[in-house]
């Protein structure tokens, strides 16, 4: 997990160079405002006993309250959860959302816990860490491993102590105060960011091909979103596996097999491929939705895509960064590309403080609203600065947080 570490440190740097400031603010935007590390023992259901380790980093609040998934992954620890907190702090302040940025999570499996164990430990967490979570100080929202189930039972731990409080957590069921439109904010943002793209760049969308790997939240939902707007989905992949079909892949199915076998692999009309040869389909967009460092040193010559959509968060790495733009291929960063699912749990946020519901037409509306803006400023600079867009995206999102830093004071 170190080239999330190295990825988002490097591109920091280079945007508080390129934008001229001193070292010192590098490290002042850098350096997380609080880190927290927490035991979560949990006693089994056979009555063995386990410990995980939980994290929350709270990397900064100058433009709002933490705002932040939890990501239940064996492989979380205390360098990936920082690295992702701080592009969180960039991610809300390119989409200039009052908010800052956190992340946590917990190195445990959900897949080998059964759903009370699951429960165990997410109420574990909220015992440990209520003080420092709450509507004006952070807000969690889902991210892997977590879901809108384990967000109520983190509204109703909290609550127990501080009375009923749906906006201690984004991305909840609708049902317990969560917003429409939060569970495919993020594919269909992703998907309004290549439409604002192919719009503004005057590319035709039809037909295109799109390779997506992860068929979770993110890349389901970016599924369905783009076909409906015409793209043809000639790949998808899970942990099991990827399926192929030149032809397009008929996306309602594979949602539908994935949701009663638990992968995409297996279902009919497509050939099955190796996980990593995903990488190297020829397409127009090739979309990672997985985990962090998919494409690096050893896949990124082997691209064969116009542009990367980073579906996930720091998917590409440093080294990989630079090959891809060697070779061409552009990148629409992670902090604007994903930001549809932070966006939509601002406006879950924001519904919640008013005691108020909106229709998912309105939780649209806006989303596209927000996403618009946001793209508008990227491919403008990108343009104007001749940078490449993450570049264009850092600079933006760090030259807002620096200005809200100083003028909160040091
Ligand atoms: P998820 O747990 O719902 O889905 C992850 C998917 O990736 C699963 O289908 C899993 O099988 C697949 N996967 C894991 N390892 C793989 C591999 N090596 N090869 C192929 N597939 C693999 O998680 P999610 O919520 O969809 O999040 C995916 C990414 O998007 C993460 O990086 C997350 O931080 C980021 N993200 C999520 C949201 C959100 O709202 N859920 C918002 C912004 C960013």
């Amino acid at each position: 997990m170190n080239s999330i570490k190295f990825t988002y440190e490097h591109f920091l740097q280079k945007a508080c160079r390129q934008l001229g400031y001193d070292e010192v603010i590098f490290e002042l935007l850098l350096t997380p405002s609080r880190e927290i590390k927490l035991e979560i023992p949990l006693r089994k259901d056979d009555g063995s006993i386990v410990v995980f380790n939980g994290y929350r980093v709270q990397h900064h609040n100058a433009r709002g309250p933490y705002k932040g998934g939890l990501r239940f992954h064996p492989a979380v620890d205390e360098q990936e959860v920082r690295g992702l907190a701080c592009l969180m702090s960039l991610k809300t302040a390119l989409v200039d959302l009052p908010l800052g940025g956190a992340k946590g999570g917990i190195d445990c499996d959900p897949r080998s816990l059964s759903h009370r164990e699951l429960e165990r430990v997410t109420r574990k967490f909220v015992e440990k860490i209520h003080r420092n979570i709450g509507t004006n100080i952070d807000v969690p929202a889902p991210d892997i491993g977590t879901n809108a189930q384990v967000m109520a039972w983190i509204q109703d731990q909290y609550s127990i102590i501080y009375g009923y409080t749906p906006s201690v957590v984004t991305g909840k069921p609708i049902v317990t105060g969560g917003s429409e439109g939060r569970e495919e904010a993020t594919g269909l943002g992703l998907s309004m960011v290549i439409r604002h793209h192919a719009k503004t760049h005057k590319l035709p969308l039809q037909d295109s091909q799109v390779v997506i790997q992860g068929f979770g939240n993110v890349g389901r939902h970016a599924a369905i979103e783009l076909a409906a707007l015409g793209c043809k989905i000639v790949a998808i992949s899970d942990t099991q596996g990827a399926v192929y079909n030149p032809a397009g892949i008929d996306v309602q199915r594979a949602v539908a097999h994935k949701e009663s076998i638990g992968s995409v692999v297996g279902m009919e009309n497509v050939d099955v491929i190796d996980n990593s040869e995903i990488f190297s389909l020829p397409c127009d967009y090739l979309i990672p939705a997985a985990l962090g460092g998919a494409i690096n040193e050893s896949n990124a010559n082997r691209l064969s895509c116009k542009f990367v959509v980073e579906g996930a968060n720091s998917p590409t790495t440093r080294v990989a960064n630079d090959v891809l733009c060697e070779r061409g291929i552009k990148v629409i960063p992670d902090i604007l590309a994903n930001s549809g699912g932070v966006i939509v749990s601002y406006f879950e946020w924001v519904q919640n403080i008013q005691h108020v519901h909106w229709k998912k037409e309105k939780v649209q509306e806006q989303l596209w609203e927000v996403v618009s803006e946001a793209c508008e400023l990227v491919w403008a600079l990108s343009s104007e600065k001749q940078l490449s867009y993450r570049e264009a995206a850092y600079q933006i999102s760090t030259n807002r947080l620096k200005d809200a830093v100083f003028a909160a004071g040091i």
